[in-house]
Formats: C-alpha cells, structure tokens, sequence
C-alpha cells in the first residue's frame, strides 16, 4: 500500500510504502508547539519506508520527552510540520495532517497526557498515558 503526502504549499511532497504501525495524538509540550496548540496527531512507521518525492524540508534538532535527539521535519516554504525522527528508536512518525488523505488517520490511543492542558479532548474509550506506552519500542 502506498500513502502520499505533502506540505500546505506543496514545495515538498512524499510517499510512504507498506502498513502504518499504528496511529495516535501526543499531547507532549513539543507536539503542543508544532501544532498550534492541540495534540499532535500522528502515524508511526518504520525508518525506511518513507520517501521525499519532491523538495527538501528543512530539519529542527531538538530532545524529545523522552531525552532522545529528534529531528523534525517542516517545510521551509510554508512552514507545514511534517514528520518526526527519533534517533534511537526503530520508528518514526509522519503527521497525519501531511497526508493526503487522512480519513483512516484517527487517533488509536493518546500519549503524553501529563502535559494536556485541561482543555484537549480525551477521549474515555481510547487507551491514554501519562507518556509513552510501557511497551512502547522506545522507551529504556
Ligand atoms: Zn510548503
Ligand atoms: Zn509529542
């Protein structure tokens, strides 16, 4: 299966190949930044399976919650957030709201709750944790 993709302006455009490891919103204060102030709504793939088709983004080095080095990638054009790279880990996540169509992008679970303001919408029916999930590839 093959996704496409893109920023706002359409300087940079990607494609992803295969299955999506999971989808979910982060609710960590980074993730707040990047997306305006809402949870950052995302799909997690595995290193590899993404390619830039068109343009180049631009990347801000930063540490995550987690204390590893990520590499976030936006457009330099338009500014559009559009994936994340954690050094350590296996995966990385692509924005959903970078892909073109995002209908089966809805959130499976919420990570970083301990940073939500009161006000983000948690919903009771979806797993949610204070940070990431115990089992989660990343985590020590
Ligand atoms: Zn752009
Ligand atoms: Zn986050």
């Amino acid at each position: 299966m093959e996704r496409t993709g893109g920023c706002a302006c359409g300087a940079i455009r990607f494609c992803i190949t295969g299955e999506l490891l999971g989808t979910g919103a982060c609710h960590c204060s980074d993730c707040q930044k990047m997306a305006g102030g809402g949870p950052n709504y995302v799909a997690l793939v595995p290193k590899g399976v993404l390619a830039v088709t068109q343009g180049e983004p631009k990347l801000y080095q930063t540490k995550g919650d987690s204390g590893d080095d990520v590499a976030r990638a936006f457009c330099p054009e338009c500014g559009t957030p559009l994936w994340s790279i954690p050094r350590h880990a296996p995966f990385m996540t692509i924005k959903a709201g970078a892909f073109d169509d995002t209908q089966d992008l809805g959130p499976r679970m919420h990570i970083y709750v301990s940073s939500a303001p009161p006000w983000h919408a948690i919903p009771p029916d979806l797993p949610a944790f204070q940070k990431m999930p115990p089992a989660h590839p990343s985590e020590p």
